[in-house]
């Protein structure tokens, strides 16, 4: 209900820290920024079990009880469920005796980098929290998959993401005049093409990859062609 964009997971990772801590984990807090490392048990062999926690750029419009109550910012992909189930887990397993050390760890921003391109994942290996670590066992929820299966997948299950960012500058001019203009918007029209291109031409039939472009911006009113087109998209 609560969602919040990458590395400003602060009133979430709060309430994950809180809640770890009265079940008797060691927490950490603030690793990898506003991401969280809690261990139960003690010794070999260690296993972290991992979790996302961030939300997306998106204008929620469904109509649930649990609806977003922050404006423009949604969990459209389910980590909120990830975080929820990764706390259950470590409800669980604080009632259990077990040989070694379960880890959990409370991933920020999986969805996009920070000013230097870095996402939550390396942040968090940065400060430390894949050390001594010999497994980890992670999930995302599938809205294909019917409630109540599991999916398993040997190697890798999800690609990891890339964003990149583009500009196409031309020279504006008047709507009526787009002879005496290089115009962008026509330009672009053409790259999104051959960025669609890439991958069912230049990349191995077998190889899994995903090249899409999820924002264009240009122009302010429709009788001016505009001087440049800023395109931001992602590959996986
Ligand atoms: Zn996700």
């Amino acid at each position: 209900m609560h969602p919040e964009l990458g590395f400003r997971e602060t009133r979430t990772s709060a309430i994950v820290a809180d809640a770890l801590e009265k079940l008797g984990c060691r927490v950490h807090r603030n690793v990898g920024k506003s991401g969280v490392v809690a261990d139960l048990g003690t010794g070999k062999p260690m296993i972290a079990i991992r979790a996302d926690m961030d939300a997306l750029p998106i204008r929620e419009t469904n109509e649930a009880p649990y609806i977003s109550q922050n404006p423009g910012v949604m969990h459209a992909c389910g980590h909120d469920a990830h975080t929820a189930m990764t706390l259950g887990a470590a409800t669980l397993l604080a009632e259990e005796k077990f040989p070694g050390t379960v880890r959990f760890l409370f991933q920020p921003s999986e969805e996009a980098g920070d000013n230097e391109g870095i996402s939550g994942a390396p942040r968090m290996i940065q400060d430390g929290a894949m050390a001594g670590v010999d497994m980890v066992i992670a999930l995302h929820v599938d809205p294909a998959t019917p409630v109540g299966d599991i999916r398993l997948e040997s190697g890798p299950a999800s690609g990891g993401v890339d964003s990149w960012f583009g500009r196409v500058i031309g020279k504006g001019g008047h709507g009526a005049h787009p002879h005496e203009t290089i115009d962008p918007i026509f330009i672009s029209a053409h790259v999104i093409f051959a960025l669609n291109g890439i991958v069912s031409r230049r990349l191995h039939p077998f190889s899994p990859a995903v090249v899409s472009v999820g924002a264009i911006h240009a122009g302010q009113a429709e009788n001016v062609i505009p001087d440049q087109v800023d395109f931001a998209g992602t590959l996986r």
